[in-house]
């Protein structure tokens, strides 16, 4: 039995390994998630198994709670809704983590045997980082949900207050490995309390475009708090997806960083935005000067005689669910004769793939979805930038404005085009509530609207052309 269950491990790793390996690229990516969530079937079959006769009826109950909930909120939940969804199942994952550690030291506790160093360390280990993962990841769902403000709340001697909650948890974990797990009755409670704090203190000052690097390092301690609990429960099975969840959070986290050109200590210490306001864009904070407004008719002129038009969607594309009507567009323009590609900025959206996700559906071709890097050489040379629903991804102000939050970021250069056309319903900022000087540009014009209805009128008025 014994290698049938080891096998069956091996066989969910090695799926979760190739799951991830196929996540690499978007043609793959949806067999890589299904090899994945056949691999955690394996897993939890395993774990049954094993556990047979010792509260497995627990298990089971616990298997088809948490499956009727994650199938639930699969089809429910809106694609725009994402990044809260990963940072309450992130939650999920540390939350786990800290309570087995519970549970584990009080069966230590109620028992005369010192625990062995290795699990006394994996234990108080797993304890604080889960309980940390859990607390923050609470906070970012809360911010993410607009439950609470999303932008950072910071308060004097913060700093100051974190580090000594962190000393406090670091203290008691060092005399917890040194007195073999032998600590007065409040202290692991204690503990818990001061990792939790630390959690919802460590996410309080990140906001604003910040927020999906905190989540992807949110989920790497989650996976690091696993992988510890598996040395402290015996289980490879946990080791290995836990490190696979720290590795690949951490490369996350880390690409996430560079693609806005922000040091992880600027996003953990920074405050992203505190001092901005949620202001409608325009130049100088003097408010919007200089806007032309556009209408469906004039665009579809300007885009059905182009012969290169470049579509950069962004966040109110997902809000509008416009992708499909972009697409019908992209044919109407390509049936002319019009050259088109997509332009795909990594942290377009709100979450990383978001713009790939959305555009996928629709059946548009891979080989036009162009990154960044690829596509911003061929501004200069396009005729009309169709702006959809991207605001902060497209924002000059990044390039030359020194005292703007989001200076130094990368970002797709829509305004060396020869016209922009800038698809949203008003002229408010976006999700890092910062103005964006390129709706003032002589280049640019606005045409207001839902995404979709206004796609669709192009659509109509270039089908007329
Ligand atoms: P932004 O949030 O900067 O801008 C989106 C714009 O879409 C808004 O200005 C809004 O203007 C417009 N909009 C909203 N709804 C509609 C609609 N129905 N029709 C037309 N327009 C609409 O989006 P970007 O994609 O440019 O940038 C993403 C931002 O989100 C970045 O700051 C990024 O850091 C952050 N982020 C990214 C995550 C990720 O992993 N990708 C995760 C979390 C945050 P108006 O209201 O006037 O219509």
């Amino acid at each position: 039995m014994n290698v049938a269950i080891s096998l069956a491990d091996l066989v969910a790793i090695a799926l979760f390994i190739l799951g991830l390996h196929y996540l690499n690229a978007p043609p793959t990516a949806r067999l890589g998630n299904r090899l994945a969530a056949v691999g955690m079937l394996i897993a939890v079959i395993g774990v049954l198994v094993t556990t047979l006769g010792i509260g497995w009826w627990a298990i089971a109950i616990g298997v088809i709670l948490g499956g009727t909930i994650g199938v639930l909120a699969a089809v429910k939940v809106k694609m725009t809704a994402m990044p809260q969804m990963v940072a309450l199942y992130n939650g999920a994952g540390g939350g786990a983590a800290a309570l087995i550690s519970t549970v584990e030291y009080y069966v230590y506790a109620s028992g005369s045997n010192p625990i062995d160093p290795v699990i006394s360390v994996s234990l108080i280990l797993s304890a604080i980082i889960g309980a940390l993962s859990f607390a923050g990841s609470i906070i970012a769902f809360l911010k993410l949900q607009e439950l609470m403000t999303g932008r950072p709340i910071t308060y004097p001697g913060q700093q100051f207050v974190n580090g000594i909650l962190a000393l406090s948890a670091a203290a008691i974990a060092v005399w917890f490995v040194a007195t073999a797990g032998t600590l007065p009755v409040w202290a692991y409670p204690v503990l818990l309390v001061v990792a939790l704090a630390l959690g919802v203190l460590f996410v309080l000052p990140i906001g604003g475009a910040d927020m999906p690097v905190v989540i992807s390092l949110l989920n790497s301690f989650t996976g690091v708090a696993v992988a510890i609990t598996g040395f402290e429960i015996n289980s490879t099975l946990l080791i290995i997806c836990g490190a696979l969840v720290g590795a690949s959070g951490t490369l996350l986290t880390v690409l996430m960083g560079k693609a806005m050109n922000r040091p992880l200590t600027n996003v953990l210490f920074g405050a992203f935005g505190a001092a901005g306001g949620s202001e409608p864009a325009g130049g100088a904070g003097g408010g919007p000067q200089n806007i032309r407004s556009a209408s469906a008719d004039d665009v579809a002129v300007m885009l059905a005689y182009a012969q290169k038009v470049i579509f950069v969607p962004g966040y109110g594309m997902a809000v509008a669910q416009a992708q499909h009507s972009v697409k019908a567009l992209a044919d109407q323009l390509e049936k002319r004769g019009v050259k088109v590609a997509y332009a795909i900025h990594p942290v377009a959206g709100r979450m990383p793939g978001h713009m790939n996700v959305l555009l996928a559906e629709a059946n548009v071709p891979y080989p036009q979805l162009l990154d960044m890097e690829d596509v911003n050489p061929e501004f200069p040379t396009t005729d009309v930038a169709l702006v959809i629903g991207a605001n902060d991804v497209t924002n000059p102000a990044a390039r030359n404005v020194t005292s703007s939050p989001i200076y130094g970021m990368p970002i797709l250069d829509v305004d060396k085009a020869a016209n922009v056309v800038v698809l949203k319903r008003s002229m408010r900022s976006g999700f890092a509530g910062i103005e964006n000087p390129l709706y003032e540009m002589p280049n640019t014009s606005m045409l207001f609207g839902d995404a979709k209805a206004s796609v669709d009128a192009l659509t109509a008025a270039v089908k007329a052309l």
